[in-house]
Formats: C-alpha cells, sequence, structure tokens
C-alpha cells in the first residue's frame, strides 16, 4: 500500500499516520522527495480497508499495491539498483562477466581456469565447493576445501568469488569465503536458507527455480531483501518445458519482464540455460541485446573430463572467442564490458 501525502504535509501530519499505521502492525517505508512524501506500508492490506486513510486531511490518496513484492518491485524504488561488490558494480553501464567450472575440482583446475577467464576478461569467477547434484551418487563438490582454493585463486588473480550455499547451517562459512552467494535453482523457494542469506551485507545471487513464475521468484527475493539484505540480483538459467533437446529453455524475456517488474539487477546463465557449449555463445549474445547486467558462464580447462557439466562447458579458447565477440555487442547497446 502506498499513501501518498498531499503537497506541504507537516512532520507532525506524517508522523500521525505512521503511527496509526504502525499501531495497526504495518512497516513503514517513508520516501520523503522535495515535492511529496510517500509512504509504503507493508503489512496486512485487508486491515487498511477499516482504517480510512484518506480522511485524514494531510492524506492526497491512497494507492493499492496490488503487487505483493513492496521491496523488490519498481514501484517504490524506480530507478535500477547498481549493486556494489568489490571494487565492481552490478547493475549499472558496465557488463560484468561470472565464468568459471561448474564445480571447484583441484587446486590446478581452479588456478588454470581463474588465470584464462581473468586473461579473457573476466571479472568474477565462479564454481561450486557444495555442489546439488540431482543423483546423491554424482560428486558433490570439496565443501571448505574447495572455498579455500577459490579464495587462493582470488588471491592470485583479483577476480571476486561467487560461489554456492545450499544448506542454512552453511551460510556464514561461505560468506567468509565467498564475495557473492549463489542461491540455486533448486532452492529458490529454501525460506530458511533465503532468511539466512538476508542476515548478510553481501551480495546474493538468485537463481530461478526450474518451474517458478515470476511472481514466486520476486516473492523468493523479496524474503531476502525483508529480512535485511538489499543486494539482490536475479539470474535467470532456464525453466523447465516440454521440450528436451536442451537441457532447460532459457527464458529471455525473463530480462525485461524483471527490468520492468523490479529494480534489481539481472543476470543470465546461458551454460544451464541451454546444457550445450555450441549454444552458449548465440545466447550469450540475445541475453546482451536483451538488456542483462552479468553473465554467468562455465568454461573448464577440459570440458571432457569435467566432474560435472562437461557438456555445458566452454573451453578457455572458446571463452576468450565469446568475450572478444561480446565487447561488440554490449557497445551497440551503450555500456561497455567491465
Ligand atoms: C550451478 O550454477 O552450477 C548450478 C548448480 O546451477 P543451477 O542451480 O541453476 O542448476
Ligand atoms: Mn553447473
Amino acid at each position: 500500500m502506498i499513501i501518498v501525502m498531499q503537497h506541504g504535509a507537516t512532520p507532525e501530519q506524517i508522523a500521525e499516520v505512521t503511527d496509526r499505521l504502525e499501531q495497526d502492525g504495518f512497516k513503514i517505508h517513508l520516501s520523503e522527495g522535495v515535492e511529496k512524501t510517500i509512504i509504503g506500508a507493508v503489512g496486512d492490506k485487508s486491515r487498511l480497508d477499516a482504517m480510512s486513510l484518506e480522511a485524514y486531511p494531510a492524506v492526497e490518496k491512497v494507492i493499492p499495491v496490488l503487487k505483493p513484492y513492496k521491496l523488490a518491485g519498481r514501484e517504490f524504488h524506480p530507478h535500477d539498483t547498481v549493486i556494489n561488490v568489490g571494487n565492481l558494480t552490478i547493475g549499472g553501464d558496465t557488463l560484468q562477466v561470472m565464468a568459471g567450472p561448474c564445480a571447484v575440482e583441484s587446486r590446478d583446475q581452479i588456478l588454470q581456469t581463474a588465470r584464462a577467464v581473468k586473461a579473457a576478461g573476466a571479472t568474477i569467477l565462479r564454481g561450486g565447493a557444495f555442489k546439488p547434484r540431482t543423483s546423491p551418487y554424482a560428486f558433490q563438490g570439496l565443501e571448505e576445501e574447495g572455498l579455500k582454493l577459490l579464495a587462493e585463486a582470488r588471491e592470485e588473480t583479483g577476480l571476486l568469488i561467487i560461489t554456492e550455499v545450499v544448506d542454512p547451517r552453511d551460510v556464514t562459512l561461505v560468506a567468509s569465503y565467498a564475495d557473492i552467494l549463489q542461491i540455486g535453482a533448486r532452492n529458490m523457494q529454501n525460506f530458511l536458507l533465503l532468511r539466512e542469506v538476508a542476515k548478510l551485507s553481501k551480495p546474493v545471487m538468485l537463481k530461478r527455480g526450474p518451474s517458478a513464475t515470476f511472481e514466486e521468484w520476486i516473492m523468493a527475493a523479496e524474503y531476502i531483501m525483508a529480512g535485511g539484505n538489499y543486494d539482490v540480483m536475479f539470474c535467470e538459467r532456464g525453466i523447465r518445458t516440454f521440450e528436451n533437446y536442451t537441457r532447460n529453455t532459457l527464458d529471455l524475456s525473463a530480462v525485461p519482464v524483471l527490468k520492468s517488474l523490479s529494480h534489481l539487477p539481472v543476470v543470465v546463465d546461458p551454460s544451464h540455460g541451454t546444457g550445450r557449449w555450441d549454444l552458449v555463445q548465440p545466447m550469450s549474445r540475445a541475453a546482451v541485446a536483451a538488456g542483462a547486467d552479468a553473465l554467468i558462464i562455465e568454461v573448464h580447462p577440459e570440458p571432457a573430463k569435467a566432474m560435472s557439466d562437461g557438456p555445458q562447458s566452454l573451453t578457455p579458447d572458446n571463452f576468450t572467442s565469446l568475450m572478444a565477440d561480446l565487447r561488440q555487442i554490449v557497445q551497440v547497446t551503450g555500456r561497455s564490458l567491465a
């Protein structure tokens, strides 16, 4: 619910309204503009009808906000959010590219990949230390040892680190190594995990659940923001459809849709989105043209020997040519590559 105060409403009149709302259990987000003050009220909408807020002379109008996401939505926050992480920004005029293996497998593998993606122009190193796998018998990741190797790669290359956390009990541990925490597709609605990362002061990349609607996805972001962490970015990684030629169906409409519904940055993952290395370059081009703020791409020194997601991983050479290509595309969109 948005309450627009009359031009010239006094602080006392504004306080009268916010006090009343707070008494009725609403959480207040005050936006004091030069011209007008706007009160955002988060709470039980059904109570508002009985409150007759428009009876206060200083209230100009009460706008029911039908969209249930007040913090992640654009309505109350019209400007794009730009997330600062290390010396980088995600969501501004610069396209960031995150790249690295699906999983951290060994010291050699992660350092070799980190050097290659850095040389090609990536700014953030990806790599899973805790791997959510469809089969309980598949490689589950190196866990803390993997986090240490990522930190070593950061130390050497200056790349920032993004890595996934799968268990609420590991959030503090993962946050002590990572620059950005990734919530995987399978955990998009793991509300306990969302509440834990909400307590951090580190950015969170929230992947789309394989069958999640936009509203469910944005509500998951709302969980993190409602818990106090406003540095949230979305990541489209493909959804489940009838088509099985590709691993998932990369829904690039997510970029403009999210940009219109939300102010948060949008990342695209063409690797999981297609499951095929040969489709990563064309879909990366399309994602940048659609307005993605960042890409996350799987790169492995020897995809054929990867312990997970080899078929969708680029070789360092292919990643280098992709970056050269993106440099041109991003320019056409009026932005630049970091
Ligand atoms: C990953 O990024 O390696 C991963 C497991 O992705 P998703 O959660 O999108 O399947
Ligand atoms: Mn993967």
